[in-house]
């Protein structure tokens, strides 16, 4: 029955529903534009690395002095073979850690070093730390072909390198004659003179890639040119051949114990995701391939951590003065500077008793002919 009060009981309960439904439509766009939001989100990060659930470390003036973002370590390192001619396998391997991040290690069989190099790329520039040790593995094309962006100009590119020892440089050759392609030399001066670092080894260097710093670090010890170069873009520490999983040779125990303080001081205020070295010469027991294995079953993973940097300082601190061979749970430290000494201190006495016979023997022949004569 149409009564005015049944009329405005129906509007009100028109009215009513309708409120409802302006609501849940209002609620159903918000929550369809978080959901937007949140996909154009993840979406960008997507198609533009970033940095997800960044761990930051800030210094005292307020400032972001590294920003870790995450990158990929799952890859299995070629292990070459007992046979290297029946090894089909790339003379180099390329894992890629992240967009902009490349970790390449030359094939056991191509050199049984089997050095690790590094490609780190930023906006405007990228470098490359050491080039390998065979001359003829691809390493320049190898690089380039990673640089290339399809229409675009290839980036300038810096080959630097963790230390001077001819197992990291001997690829640098064939990156003569390629334009934006800046070679550092090998001597200590070089590395300083282009780095900036006028206090060798103290201080640290920074180096600008384009939206990607990197900090250098000298570490002589292991080679009187050796230098750390951290990157605050990925919090990686490549370490060279001071610290890695495997043999740590030490030419200059004073300068190597230096450095390894002034390591352990430079990470307290870095976040570190992983530290890199320059080999890889350790399985997952933690036993030793032989010095010159071209076949590496088993391997470690490469990856230590700061808590290694640590353990090489502990390491020196625990040996004092003398160290020959002492081994830790991930490296061993080698000391080669003693054994070089110890074979020249041998050598010199070798030559030295010689020298003593050939003078009594002419002088006792000299005595014979003296006495014959009379
Ligand atoms: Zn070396
Ligand atoms: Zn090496």
């Amino acid at each position: 029955m149409y009564t005015l009060e049944n009329t405005t009981k129906q509007s009100e309960r028109f009215h009513r529903n309708r409120r409802f439904i302006q609501r849940k439509e209002t609620m159903r766009k918000l929550v369809l534009a978080a959901a937007l939001i949140r996909f154009a989100f993840v979406g960008y990060r997507l198609i533009i690395p970033g940095p997800v659930s960044p761990s930051q470390n800030i210094d005292a003036e307020g400032n972001i002095v590294a920003q870790v973002t995450p990158g990929s370590m799952e890859v299995d390192w070629l292990s070459g073979s007992t046979d290297c001619a029946t090894n089909d396998e790339p003379a180099i391997q390329v894992h890629q850690y992240d967009s902009a991040t490349y970790i390449l290690r030359q094939n056991p069989c191509a050199d049984f070093e089997a050095p690790f190099m590094y490609l780190l790329i930023g906006q405007t520039r990228a470098l490359l730390l050491d080039t390998g040790a065979v001359a003829d593995a691809p390493i320049a094309r190898t690089v380039l072909d990673l640089l290339a962006v399809e229409g675009q100009p290839r980036l300038p590119l810096i080959v630097a390198h963790s230390h001077s020892h001819f197992d990291h440089r001997r690829g640098d050759g064939q990156f003569f004659g390629y334009s934006n392609v800046e070679i550092i030399g090998h001597e200590p001066e070089h590395v300083q003179r282009f780095f900036g670092l006028d206090n060798w080894p103290n201080g640290v260097a920074s180096l600008d890639l384009g939206g990607r710093k990197l900090e250098i670090l000298p570490i002589p010890g292991h080679h009187p040119a050796g230098i750390a170069v951290y990157d605050t873009l990925t919090g990686m520490l490549l370490t060279g051949d001071n610290l890695l999983p495997g043999r740590v040779y030490i030419s200059d125990l004073d300068s190597s114990r230096a450095s390894s303080q002034r390591l352990v001081r430079f990470i307290e205020s870095r976040p570190v995701s992983h530290v890199l070295g320059g080999h890889l010469e350790m399985d997952n027991e933690g036993r030793l391939y032989e010095p010159s294995s071209t076949y590496r079953p088993d391997q470690r993973e490469l990856q230590m951590t700061r808590e290694h940097v640590v353990a090489l300082e502990q390491a020196f601190g625990d040996s004092g003065r003398f160290i020959l061979y002492s081994a830790q749970d991930d490296f061993v430290l080698v000391n080669t500077g003693i054994i070089v000494t110890g074979i020249g201190v041998i050598g010199v006495v070798i030559v030295g008793v010689l020298v003593l016979l050939v003078f009594r023997f002419v002088r006792r022949r000299r005595n014979r002919a003296a006495t014959t004569r009379m």
